[in-house]
């Protein structure tokens, strides 16, 4: 059964798309801890990140990293945070957290809520400091 992430990959289902090739995409966490906050996924439906065949997972790293650099160019912060669960939706995926403090990356923070139109402003700034 395709993951709700499958979905949103092929467009089944509405995100905030910040970045696809042809074996990744990302786009923004609906449910944000900060400002940014992006979702990295494999196109290929695997549960578990470290399952991925070494050389996806290494691409795909490599694709988050493009993704971090945008986000810390637009959204004001000390780094971006890497950080993989997977407890709640099971499709490999890598979270990129602009952070502050480690206070930041704490999972059981209230998540924020934002405006479409905010999400969309965040999403296309951080698309505007892509380089693939
Ligand atoms: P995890 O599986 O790493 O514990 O968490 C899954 C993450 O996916 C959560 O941060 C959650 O907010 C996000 N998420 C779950 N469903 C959707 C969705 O339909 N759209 C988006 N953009 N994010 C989602």
């Amino acid at each position: 059964m395709p993951s709700i992430f499958t979905k949103i990959i092929n467009g089944e289902i509405p995100c905030y798309k910040i970045a696809e090739d042809e074996r990744f995409f990302a786009f923004l966490d609906i449910n944000p801890l900060a400002k940014g906050h992006t979702l990295v996924v494999p196109k290929q439906e695997t549960d578990y990140l470290f399952d991925l065949e070494d050389n996806l997972l290494a691409a795909m790293n490599v694709f988050a990293k493009k993704v971090a650099l945008a986000q810390k160019k637009v959204i004001p912060c000390k780094r971006v945070g890497v950080a993989v669960l997977g407890l709640e939706v099971p499709h490999a995926h890598i979270h990129l957290i602009p952070m502050n403090s480690e206070a930041d990356v704490n999972f059981r923070n209230p998540k924020l809520q934002l405006e479409a139109q905010e999400f969309e402003k965040i999403a296309q700034a951080i698309r505007s400091q892509l380089e693939l």
